[in-house]
């Protein structure tokens, strides 16, 4: 076979594969990753142990079954003699939206394009958390529309839901230059814009892109290592940590890990809709 071809095969094949992505499909815990976001290697791996399969009524730590869930902690700073500041008294995502989309409390808010709030179901039961928003994200003004966020969609879209379905944010709400890792002190000025939300939310689940997500929300150093394929019970609620979809854009060996953490985010938010019922 030439090399043209190859080429006209491959671009076949690239055809195909276009097709098959974007197709919405849920499979049963532990089989193989759907087409539209396994990528081949992790189709012809067998599933790694971690995470065991698991009975629908096995125990699965689950999330406080009714709000109040999640309640933001104090800030610093405040005591009887200084106010909170207004936006903590916010009564919905809109309200809390007007009061901080101008925020300028950390650098970022001067070199960026657009505040990303967050985009979704205000009462979901799953918040996706991102680092920070990218290129893309910072001239939208919505989180996760770059090339990640296709993934991201896929990736919902294989456990059966849709992006609408659930709350997808960041723990930056604005774009680090060149996208660098947030710093410490962006991540401590802007996480409790981040708690609001959740406070507002009332989410049973949290599903957490990427150690920098994870360890903000967690409050404490960890590597993804020790945090994926496992829930995670925080505050009333349960964490499910996964690789970040721009790492596994980078990382295709890493799909298949990550297709069992969200068939596990899957198996928890069934149990909690059973236990919810029964
Ligand atoms: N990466 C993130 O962490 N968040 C986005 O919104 C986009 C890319």
């Amino acid at each position: 076979m030439d090399w043209a071809e190859l080429l006209s095969q491959l671009r076949q094949w690239l055809l195909v594969r276009r097709q098959v992505v974007g197709e919405r499909i849920y499979s049963e815990p532990n089989s193989p990753a759907p087409a539209a976001f396994s990528g081949e290697l992790a189709a012809a791996r067998p599933p790694s142990s971690a995470v065991a399969p698991t009975e629908p009524d096995a125990e699965l730590p689950l999330p406080v079954l009714q709000p109040p869930r999640f309640q933001m902690p104090e800030l610093g700073g405040e005591d009887l003699f200084s106010t909170a500041p207004p936006w903590r008294q916010s009564r919905s995502l809109e309200e809390l939206y007007e009061h901080i989309h101008t925020c300028t409390a950390c650098p970022l808010g001067l070199t960026r394009t657009n505040f990303v709030f967050g985009v979704g179901n205000p009462h979901a039961d799953i918040v996706v958390v991102g680092e920070a928003p990218g290129a893309e994200e910072d001239a939208r003004g919505e989180p996760f529309v770059g090339a990640a966020g296709q993934l991201l969609n896929r990736m919902l879209q294989a456990i059966g839901f849709r992006r609408e379905d659930v709350y997808i944010c960041n723990i930056l709400k604005c774009r680090p230059p060149n996208n660098r890792r947030p710093l410490p002190q962006e991540i401590a000025t802007c996480r409790p814009y981040l708690w609001k939300q959740l406070e507002l939310i009332q989410p049973a689940f949290l599903l957490a892109l990427g150690a920098t997500a994870a360890v903000a929300l967690l409050g404490k150093e960890a590597k993804i290592s020790e945090l994926r394929g496992r829930p995670i019970p925080l505050q009333g609620m349960v964490m499910v940590v996964t690789y970040h979809p721009a790492a596994l854009l980078r990382n295709p060996q890493w799909k298949r890990p990550a297709w069992e953490d969200l068939q596990l985010l899957r198996r928890l938010y069934d149990a909690y809709r059973e236990r919810l019922r029964a």
